[in-house]
């Protein structure tokens, strides 16, 4: 197969693929693979795969065809294709949970020689490497990497960037519960999206709409939450998109839960726990898990909750998410409280504790926590975060975490 038919067979895979005939795209490009002997066009093949597996939730498939495109990267001594690779290869692993290793291709990629590509995929190299550090629970690395790459967004008026920066600052802004932010930046990014979006894939929607509705949950808005989680799961479901089905099956069953409808939550928990598994993401485990203890929790059936956080710590444990290791040492000191367990009950302080102090979830000006209840925070040009009080209430000019002077605030 040479150039041409390359690229026309390429070309017919993207119209299948838009036209939501998967399974033929898929066909179609794999056969190119198999016959094509033109680098470049293995190279595009190869991307597109990357992305399909990617939007299908086969994290696994996406990793092996990551790889193999850098090899093909190499042989086209390409350094724009090379890191266009790498950043595909730092995309599965942050799919796959595996947090450590996408920071550390991220790295590569930075580490690369400044191409045309590199101003333009610098921005989606950050963003990766901000989710693998808010994976990881190391909020003030999160931050600084979300915004630079919204700067680079920015810069390059990448709207579907910044689009998919909002929501990731939405999902940090949820965790260390700052539920107004939580809300502002994925309602920023729906706004993006019915701006500039005429064009885009229907997913960015999703996307906004999933995060709005997580906030929306969070601040008790639960028929918001609900409304925008139903329009969400209706484009997953026409798309084939399983790793967004299984968030809004999660979604569901918080939204049910705090409405006290443990009946109708929890066969929303375990379809999204199954989808969880089925695609890898261990992380998506460890919060389908948290939602059932509480659950358990709820109806007095602290064996059953203790047997589910114990499997979710592991998770935990596994993929290195202290935020919920922490979330899940506090349910079982209450678990351990009530049944009397003095023993298990002191380990798990320590342990909790131990874990405040790796997240740094604390204010540096009035030492209270950050993220045990809804406060409004305020960042520093330096990325640490404050509660917003204690910053005009004290007018500072330095970060009394890291002493950076921070004349400007920060604009999160
Ligand atoms: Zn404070």
């Amino acid at each position: 197969m040479g150039q041409d038919q390359t690229k026309q067979q390429i070309e017919k895979g993207l119209q299948l693929y838009q036209s939501n005939q998967t399974e033929k795209a898929l066909q179609m490009w794999l056969k190119v693979l198999e016959k094509s002997s033109d680098l470049m066009g293995r190279f595009r093949v190869l991307g597109c795969l990357v992305t399909a597996h990617s939007e299908m939730g086969r994290y696994k498939e996406m990793l092996k065809f990551a790889v193999v495109q850098i090899d093909t990267a190499r042989e086209l001594e390409d350094a724009d294709f090379l890191l266009e690779s790498y950043l595909n290869l730092a995309r599965s692993n942050e799919k796959l949970c595996e947090f450590h290793k996408t920071i550390s291709y991220c790295k590569t990629c930075l580490g690369l020689p400044g191409t045309r590509a590199g101003a333009q995929l610098g921005g989606q190299v950050s963003l990766s490497m901000g989710n693998a550090f808010l994976g990881l629970s190391l909020f003030q690395k999160a931050l600084e990497s979300f915004e630079k790459a919204l700067r680079y967004a920015h810069n390059n008026d990448d709207t579907m960037l910044e689009c998919r920066v909002c929501c990731s600052l939405g999902n940090f802004y949820a965790q260390v519960k700052d539920y107004e932010k939580a809300l502002f930046f994925p309602c920023k990014a729906a706004e993006l999206v019915s701006d500039y979006g005429k064009g885009w894939s229907l997913k960015y929607r999703a996307m906004s709409q999933y995060h709005m509705a997580v906030a929306y949950r969070l601040l008790g808005h639960l028929g918001s939450a609900m409304e925008c989680c139903e329009e969400s799961m209706k484009i997953a479901l026409q798309h084939g998109d399983r790793p967004l089905q299984a968030l809004c099956l999660l979604c569901f069953a918080d939204i049910h839960r705090s409405r006290g409808d443990l009946e109708t939550a929890f066969p929303r928990y375990d379809s999204a726990m199954s989808i969880m598994t089925e695609i890898g993401n261990r992380l998506g485990q460890v919060h389908v898990l948290l939602g059932m203890a509480k659950c358990w929790m709820a109806r007095k059936m602290l064996d059953k909750a203790l047997n589910a956080i114990e499997k979710a710590q592991d998770l935990a444990e596994e993929v290195g998410n202290k935020l919920s290791q922490l979330k899940l040492h506090c349910l079982s000191e209450g678990i351990c409280r009530s049944k009397g367990l003095q023993h298990e009950l002191r380990s798990h302080v320590v342990r909790f504790h131990e874990c405040v102090e790796e997240t740094e979830l604390y204010c540096g000006l009035c030492g209270e926590s950050i993220g045990e209840k809804n406060s409004r925070l305020q960042a520093l040009p330096c990325s640490h975060i404050f509660h917003l009080r204690c910053l005009q209430n004290n007018g500072t000019r330095s970060c009394p975490n890291c002493r950076r002077s921070s004349m400007k605030p920060g604009f999160v």
